[in-house]
């Protein structure tokens, strides 16, 4: 996706805007939880607003509002729409929703990243522009082929692990400091982290008891337990940054899938 930190954000309509501060808000949560906010904090300003601006527009067009924020994550789990705001023809398909067991969607990603917040796309820019400058700088092409492979096929990682990948791929051992974090306790399913045998990100624990990966593509493909990864929080257990998730690994994982494709024909 080309985005230019330099391009004016586009306009948009008060609907868009609602619908915008509440995806943003949400990915912020989510966010949130993961770098260890305690539960019971205040929900993010963005959520409040958006929040407020729906339930205008609710009571303007006669329908009952969401009341609170957990009515409005209720709300979230519902087709955009059946919402009473107007969105532009083909902005969201028929059972698009912003959240999925309690989890936001790739629509609201999308939605987040729309109008002016744009702060987790700077970043993960901002990132990218660093590793592929310094391996251009050192004419390494190696490198950054396996660095960005890494980030991708590996997202989750001991401590262990990422230090042997440090000291493997030096060039970029500050932008690997820089890319994990620690896994959220959050995602803990009797006290072992388990990772998706898909794309082997951590997998959330839902207050049903099943566990779903953050990815709506995994959650459509059959469960594989026994492939599920099993890693111990002693083992000091680090995990992607969500923005290079979402802006290197997703669209990262369907580059691999072609390239599969792509290996099997000329082998058959
Ligand atoms: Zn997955």
């Amino acid at each position: 996706m080309d985005v230019s930190l330099t391009k004016k954000p586009p306009q948009l309509s008060d609907d868009e805007m609602t619908l915008h501060l509440i995806a943003s808000g949400l990915v912020r949560f989510v966010q949130d939880r993961e770098d260890g906010a305690l539960p019971g904090l205040p929900y993010p300003a963005m959520l409040h607003r958006g929040l407020n601006r729906l339930a205008a527009t609710c009571l303007r067009r006669g329908v009952a509002p969401p009341v609170s924020i957990p009515d409005l994550f209720q709300w979230c789990h519902r087709p955009l729409l059946d919402w009473p705001i107007d969105l532009p023809p083909e902005a969201v398909k028929p059972n698009d929703t912003l959240q999925f067991d309690n989890l936001p969607t790739e629509i609201c990603d999308e939605w987040a990243v729309e109008g002016s917040d744009v702060a987790a796309h700077i970043n993960e820019q901002a990132f990218f522009s660093s590793f592929y400058t310094a391996c251009r700088v050192e004419n390494d092409a190696a490198t950054y082929v396996a660095f960005r492979r890494l980030l991708i096929e590996r997202p989750v990682l001991t401590a262990f692990e990422l230090q042997k990948e440090r000291l493997n791929l030096p060039l970029l051992s500050d932008q690997l400091t820089t890319a994990y974090q620690p896994a959220p306790a959050a995602h803990l399913v009797n006290g072992v982290y388990r990772c998706c045998a898909h794309c082997n990100g951590l997998l959330l624990q839902t207050v049903q008891g099943s566990l779903v990966c953050e990815h709506e593509r995994c959650r459509r493909l059959l469960c594989c337990p026994e492939k599920e990864r099993e890693m111990s929080p002693d083992e000091d257990i680090f995990w992607l940054k969500r923005e290079l998730r979402r802006f290197i690994s997703m669209p990262g994982l369907a580059e691999l899938r072609l390239e599969q494709k792509l290996r099997q024909k000329d082998t058959s």
